[in-house]
Parts: structure tokens; C-alpha cells; sequence
């Protein structure tokens, strides 16, 4: 029997093969890494506008598409199916990560009969359930629709995260913070361009600063 997924490699009698559940794998894990990005990129855009006159609104595209991802409510469906459901297609082109993360989820939860937990989703415990329940999922007829859900989902994070992978850059320089840098889009009155935030103190890393990030790194 062949992996659903990639049809290519020889699975015996599950049906996906080790290759394929790996990269699943690999974009779930890199589906948080993106979340964290996004959600870096969102917040000094929202916080910059307030600084323009009243009764300028324009926002680009993209970012209103990185809070379209980033909003739990925006979950495109509840089920590996209904996200498949080309009815859904022209409804809303970006879906959430968590919503859609946590849709998945709970339709797996639902197949095996455990309750979900309380409270609202919350993405490292969507994806620490998804991630401990691939190899399940890999002897179920339907991982390759799971497969495909994640691999779009994967892609389009990656897309507006500026289509790069999210690579940490290093350890902020701030004393006493520990928080990991990555890159981002940063809004200035000069225009968007590419910077670098720190996920924990938020502080920006522009210019000569990503020299100073990248030479205390070096040095560390
Ligand atoms: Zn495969
Ligand atoms: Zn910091």
C-alpha cells in the first residue's frame, strides 16, 4: 500500500509514510514558531497607527490578513472535512492558525472520544495534542486531508510571515531579558521594512541594532 500522502513510498499497513508524517511534524511545530512572528508583526502595527491623524485609515492588506490569522474566531471550519468544503473557499481566503488548529484538534478528540478541555484553545497545548496524535492519525484513511489542512495552513502562515523560515535570530541583548529576537516587519515613518522583535520585551531591533544582536551573539 502506498502513502496517501506523497503516493510515492511504500507504507505496509498504515497510510502515511514516515517521510510525510516527519514534515507534518516539522510545519505543526513550525506552525507556532509563525503564530509568535505574526503576532510580533501585528502588535507594532496596530500600536503604530495611533500616532497618524485621525481619518487615515489606510492599512495594507497584509496586515489585516495577519489578524485574520492570528483571530481564533476565524476558523474556517470545525473538521478536517468541512475545511475541505470548497463552499467554504471564497468565505475568507486566510484562516486562523489557533482556530483552525483547534478545529482540527477537536475533531480528532471527537474520532477518538476524549473530551475536550475546558476553557478556550490555547496554542501550544492545540499543537502538543496534534503532535501526539500524528502517528495515530497516520493509520486513519483520512490523513492525507489532515496533511493537506496543515501543509495550507503552513503556507499561508509562511506567506505573510514574509515567506522566510521562522529562524530566531538570537537572544535579546536587553539585560535581564531572556526572550528569543526574530524577524519582523517593522512600521516606521520611513515605511515597512525588514527588522527584528523580542518576543518577550517586544523591544525592536533596527539598523545598527541587529549589528550590535547579531556581534552579541557572536560573542556569547
Ligand atoms: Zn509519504
Ligand atoms: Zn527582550
Amino acid at each position: 500500500m502506498l502513502c496517501l500522502i506523497c503516493t510515492d513510498r511504500d507504507v505496509g499497513y498504515t497510510y502515511a509514510c514516515d517521510r510525510c508524517v516527519d514534515d507534518t511534524r516539522r510545519r505543526l511545530r513550525e506552525l507556532e514558531q509563525y503564530a509568535l512572528v505574526l503576532t510580533l508583526t501585528a502588535g507594532p502595527l496596530r500600536a503604530g497607527t495611533s500616532r497618524r491623524a485621525p481619518g487615515y485609515t489606510s492599512r495594507s492588506p497584509a496586515r489585516d490578513d495577519v489578524v485574520v490569522m492570528l483571530d481564533v474566531r476565524s476558523a474556517g471550519g470545525a473538521s478536517v472535512h468541512r475545511l475541505h468544503d470548497p463552499r467554504d473557499a471564497d468565505e475568507q481566503p486566510y484562516r486562523s492558525i489557533l482556530g483552525s488548529l483547534a478545529g482540527i484538534a477537536d475533531w480528532i478528540r471527537e474520532e477518538q472520544q476524549v473530551t475536550r478541555p475546558s476553557g478556550p484553545p490555547q496554542l501550544v497545548r492545540e499543537v502538543g495534542y496534534l503532535l501526539g496524535q500524528l502517528a495515530w492519525c497516520a493509520q486513519q484513511q483520512w490523513i492525507d486531508e489532515l496533511a493537506d489542512d496543515i501543509r495550507e495552513l503552513h503556507a499561508q502562515a509562511r506567506q505573510l510571515a514574509g515567506d522566510a523560515p521562522p529562524r530566531p535570530l538570537g537572544t535579546c541583548i536587553v539585560v535581564g531579558c531572556t526572550g528569543t529576537v526574530y524577524p519582523v516587519q517593522l512600521r516606521t515613518v520611513e515605511g515597512i521594512h525588514d527588522g527584528a522583535r523580542c518576543s518577550i520585551c517586544h523591544r525592536t531591533y533596527d539598523g545598527l541594532d541587529l549589528v550590535r544582536l547579531r556581534v552579541a551573539q557572536e560573542a556569547s
